[in-house]
């Protein structure tokens, strides 16, 4: 079912950024209520929403928990990979973009041992090169990649990976920051043991929390582990299992728009119909990038609709800060590039925008050429 797109923005300015993203106005209408964190109503909507969490992803039967963590979706990493790590484990990373490099930093700072499979930004991971790695690393215990690698917006083969992890029975975590909510995920047959995701991606909802989904049995072995307080995943889950409550001050806001933004998730057709509208979105894009000239940065085969990756155009009158700048005051905001090995610039298909929110940016990027001078 269409939404309406008009109404959705108190004259915000569309964001087509890897987020914090555009959120329809009854999302944010949803945080106009004070609500006490021992409130029952709040108790409540905390069950809900870890319900609905697993029904995203997990069959009935499978026996995951959801874990809502105040913080950024970096918390919820830290917490992760800080609480179930035995003081002698160890990590292989896959890296291929500014993301897979985070996962690496969070376990350095941590002081627990760490390795990577590196590939180029271009390039998803190549499972042969994760096996030599694991061949030659016998005492990594845990696997840790990138789903959508927002640096590029490639998608990772987490499936052939979670099942080396089973096979060689390593713990495995998936960063699915970019892609839980728009890219299904059948976390038990891609032997996820470990998913990470934030409320203000694909599931639309405002920042202030991540949220983790844990295979129970995998928790369950990680008593003592945690090397912080506050991002100590099984207390947190042991918590919100004992009484419903977080342990310190939640964000009840974000969390009353988070529930409207899984209903309105719902209401859309779920993951399917929200995998439909962006991809909708990405190949409007692309199709009328092309057209203006623009190249990608990935091949075809190996991007993703979460986000795209343009190389900056090859031409002396471009400048990216006076591109964003023009297209800024043309009411359009887009993303700088992160790819440490081309120049580009990024633009993100997700949140509240539809097609014709992509055909107006479009628009407003011919214009902007012409303004510039640049012909391609
Ligand atoms: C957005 C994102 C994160 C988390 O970023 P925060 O700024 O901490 O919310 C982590 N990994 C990926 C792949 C992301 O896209």
């Amino acid at each position: 079912m269409p939404i309406p797109v008009s109404t959705s923005r108190n004259g915000d300015k569309p964001l087509f950024t890897p987020g914090p993203l555009t959120t329809s106005l009854s999302v944010k209408q949803a945080m106009m209520h004070d609500l006490g964190s021992r409130d029952f109503e709040f108790i409540d909507t905390v069950r809900q929403i870890r319900s609905a969490l697993l029904a995203l992803a997990v069959a009935p039967e499978e026996p995951y928990e959801a874990i809502l963590m105040q913080g950024s979706g970096t918390s919820g990493l830290e917490a992760v990979i800080g609480s179930i790590t035995a003081p002698e484990g160890k990590w292989l990373m896959v890296v291929n973009g500014a993301y897979g490099q985070r996962l690496m930093q969070i376990a350095e700072r941590l002081k627990i041992a760490v390795v990577a499979a590196k590939f180029p930004e271009w390039c998803p991971a190549i499972v042969a090169k994760v096996v030599s790695e694991l061949d030659a690393h016998p005492s990594v215990t845990h696997i840790g990649i990138v789903h959508c690698e927002t640096t590029t917006g490639l998608l990772n083969p987490v499936q052939e990976v979670g099942a080396l992890a089973a096979e060689r029975g390593k713990v495995f975590m998936v960063d699915a920051m970019s892609s839980f909510g728009a890219v299904p995920i059948p976390i038990g047959d891609w032997n996820i043991d470990y998913l990470v995701s934030s409320a203000n991606k694909c599931i639309e909802g405002v920042p202030g929390f991540s949220f983790v989904l844990a295979r129970r049995a995998a928790l369950d072995q990680t008593d003592g582990y945690a090397r912080s307080l506050t991002l100590d995943l099984r207390a947190q889950w042991q918590r919100l299992e004992a009484d419903g409550q977080f342990r310190f001050t939640p964000p009840t806001h974000t969390i009353l728009a988070f529930r409207q933004a899984l209903a309105e998730l719902e209401e859309e057709g779920g993951v399917m119909g929200r995998a439909a509208r962006y991809r909708r979105n990405h190949e409007t894009l692309v199709a009328g990038m092309r057209e203006l000239g623009f190249v990608e940065y990935l091949r075809p085969e190996d991007q993703g609709y979460i986000i795209t990756s343009f190389r900056f155009p090859d031409h002396p009158n471009y400048d990216f800060d006076r591109f964003y700048e023009l297209l800024n005051d043309r009411g359009f905001v887009i993303y700088p590039g992160k790819v440490s090995d081309a120049a580009c610039f990024r633009i993100g298909t997700i949140g509240r925008v539809f097609a014709e929110d992509i055909h107006n940016l479009l628009l407003a990027i011919r214009d902007t050429l012409l303004d510039m001078e640049v012909t391609l």
